[in-house]
């Protein structure tokens, strides 16, 4: 069934969903058995069948995912992609003492270590199965409301589209919301500086291993590659940040930390580390949410800090609350879009606590700039 009463033009659309990462893709595959849904992605790769060539950091999925991921129909196509089930975690946070988790006391299960490219393929493949449309788009495209539908205009491509309901899943850009002019806001200017590490040799460490340090926090894992990921989170005006955008010079540094350099390998897999914007970033809901009609997903609505690992699962969670909210609007459900946003609100709010206890808890840096600028829960700025 195809729902809307709308004559059926070539370019109407049901729902218009803006980027392709795991929240538009998962979003797009739970409307599309019933609704007519075009995806714009800025990146498609050429061959969109095959698999994109190289990695992305964000790694790691916890076992409450295969909740979301049974209930999207999508669990036996993920399992299939071989990804490494996780091993425990270790923390050095609180004191210089390891404290150990193993995720098998977890009832949800402990979790996986994903191979990042093959998953965010994964979800864009399902979607295009039950089929979703995708097309390519470029910069400068215009959103305007007309009426009870919206337009969009890709001037460049010399589209024009309309639909009933448009969905940010821009990721942290939120394009679409900075479009609209949504106001958004930041708790502080975390960066993560990340390098992919050549495998060790009989190196089997399946643990997830975090460490606060002086002036900000690391963490380091095995991808299912072999490879490893090792990672440091430091804020993006500290002049260390520089020097560490060489991979070997993050390495050395990394060695200090004992519960790090027992893993560690002695060469790179590539002599540039990458830095990748890493705060956490919220939409700003007023009361009855943004506009009707229009939904934000995954990091357009909420990016969590990496210190969580919970933006792969909030992509796939607040996907499936949208995509259910979406379905009731187009049936009428005048409601639907507040209802949503509400429940968008109170995970923004029980996060942003969490968030502050968690970087309160390594009391003996609490002097320092990085750490004492993340414990205070209310401050947080307005970003364009
Ligand atoms: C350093 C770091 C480590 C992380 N580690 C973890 C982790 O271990 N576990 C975890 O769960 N999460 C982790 N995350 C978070 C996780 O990667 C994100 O939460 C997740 O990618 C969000 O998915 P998304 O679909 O909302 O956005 P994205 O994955 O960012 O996808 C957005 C898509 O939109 C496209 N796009 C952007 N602008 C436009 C536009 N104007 N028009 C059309 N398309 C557009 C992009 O090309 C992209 O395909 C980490 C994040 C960072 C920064």
């Amino acid at each position: 069934m195809i729902t809307g009463a709308r004559p059926r033009l070539a370019n109407h659309w049901d729902v218009i969903v803006f980027g392709a990462g795991p929240a538009g893709s998962a979003l797009a595959h739970n409307l599309a058995a019933h609704h007519r849904v075009l995806l714009l992605e800025r990146n498609l790769a050429v061959n969109p069948q095959s698999l994109p060539e190289g990695w992305r950091i964000g790694e790691s999925l916890p076992g409450a995912a295969a909740v979301l991921l049974r209930q999207q129909g999508l669990l036996d196509r993920f399992l299939a992609d071989g990804h490494t089930l996780r091993g425990a975690s270790v923390s050095v946070w609180e004191g210089g003492n390891p404290v150990w988790f193993d995720g098998l006391r977890d009832p949800n299960g402990p979790g996986w270590h994903l191979d990042r490219v093959r998953f965010d393929a994964m979800l864009r493949n399902a979607a295009r199965d039950e089929g979703v449309v995708f097309s390519a788009v470029g910069g400068g495209v215009r959103l305007l409301r007309a009426g009870a539908q919206w337009q969009v205009n890709d001037d460049r491509g010399g589209r024009q589209y309309t639909a009933s309901v448009v969905v940010d899943a821009t990721g942290r850009s939120a394009a679409c919301c900075r479009a609209l002019g949504l106001r958004r806001r930041a708790q502080d200017r975390l960066v993560c500086v990340h390098a992919l590490l050549a495998p060790k040799v009989h190196d089997q460490d399946r643990c997830t291993r975090i460490c606060a340090d002086v002036d900000g926090w690391w963490y380091s894992v095995r991808v299912p590659s072999g490879q490893r990921v090792l990672a440091y989170h430091l804020d993006a005006k500290d002049p260390a940040l520089r020097g560490l955008r060489n991979a070997q010079a993050l390495l050395l540094q990394a060695r200090h930390l004992p519960v790090l350099a027992s893993v560690l390998p002695d060469r790179v897999a590539s002599g540039t580390a990458q830095v990748r914007p890493a705060g956490s970033v919220f939409l700003d809901i007023a009361d009855g949410g943004p506009r009707s009609g229009f939904y934000a997903v995954g990091d357009a609505v909420l990016a969590f800090d990496p210190l969580s690992s919970q933006g792969l699962f909030h992509a796939l969670a607040s996907a499936q609350s949208a995509a259910a909210a979406i379905a009731d609007e187009l049936e009428g459900d005048r409601r639907a879009g507040q209802r949503y946003f509400a429940q968008m609100r109170d995970v923004q709010a029980r996060y942003r606590e969490q968030l502050a206890v968690t970087y309160a808890r390594p009391a003996h840096y609490g002097g320092r700039p990085f750490w004492a600028q993340r414990r205070r829960e209310g401050d947080w700025m307005t970003v364009a």
